[in-house]
């Protein structure tokens, strides 16, 4: 009896959707890994927002990347992230910092053995301060560890303000990727207003604290979705993707004591 099917068609990279022959065959010298989060996104966007956007990128990435004769892989995304100062809204879900550098080293050691030499974490929430992570388990691993901030990969000029969160960004680029998940009337949508920070040093920069979200904007939002549109957001994920890819092909190429140039 057979049971072949017409419809097989995994996407190239996405791990998720991999058979064992195929990941067991073949060089993967880098592998990225989406880093998302779970909360909500002003009252148009889900809570999966990030997760979703990190978890397209990376496909798209290995796509790219495999066009390109490199074989990228892209892993199931974390779809939790560190949410300390949002657990006051509801099936906000939060992974403390010191749970997310567990995870990261067992992800680590896990593909270590496997041949990749390279793991990008693709971060997608702005809470997911990855670097102290990285500076923590870079000297105890060979594979070479980056971040990449995929909202920080193209030329936000596109937009007539990016914002922060659930935005024109984030929204442009939901509505780009995952169009059934945005609600339609966009009368119900937020402003997005944030409050600024009483202090000058926070104002300026040069201090910081976290915000406690739910005294900083009444809509959960920090940015204005209003102008966002499906364009904006394909060609702003298309810029990023292209230059992620680029990245990673770089990275497949170059050995790991030869990543600094002389001048
Ligand atoms: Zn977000």
């Amino acid at each position: 009896m057979g049971l072949a099917h017409d419809g097989y068609a995994p996407r190239v990279g996405v791990l998720e959707e991999q058979t064992w022959p195929a990941m067991r065959e073949g060089a993967w010298p880098v592998a990225l890994l989406p880093f998302g989060a779970t909360e909500p996104h002003n009252m148009h966007l889900p809570y999966g927002t990030d997760t979703i956007l990190g978890r397209e990128v990376a496909a798209r990435v290995a796509a790219s990347c495999a066009t390109q004769g490199v074989m990228v892989a892209a892993l199931p995304a974390v779809p939790f992230g560190v949410n300390t100062t949002q657990l006051d809204l509801p099936f906000t879900i939060n992974l403390m910092p010191s749970t997310q550098l567990a995870v990261l080293r067992d992800v680590v050691r896990s593909l270590e053995p496997h041949g990749v030499r390279a793991l990008v974490l693709l971060n997608a929430h702005g809470g997911n301060e990855l670097r102290a992570l990285v500076r923590e388990l870079q000297p105890s691993t060979s594979m070479v560890l980056t971040i990449v901030n995929w909202w920080q990969a193209a030329d936000q000029d596109v937009f007539s303000v990016a914002g922060d969160h659930a935005g024109e960004l984030e929204t442009a680029a939901i509505m780009h990727v995952a169009p059934h998940l945005v609600v339609p009337d966009r009368s119900t949508w937020g402003e997005g207003n944030a409050k600024p920070s009483v202090f000058d040093g926070v104002r300026s920069g040069w201090a910081w604290m976290p915000r406690r979200w739910t005294q900083v904007t009444v809509d959960t939002g920090v940015g204005n979705p209003r102008a966002a549109t499906a364009e904006k957001g394909e060609a702003f994920v298309a810029q990023a993707v292209e230059r992620i890819a680029a990245f990673c092909v770089h990275l497949a190429g170059v050995d790991a004591n030869a990543m600094w140039a002389e001048r």
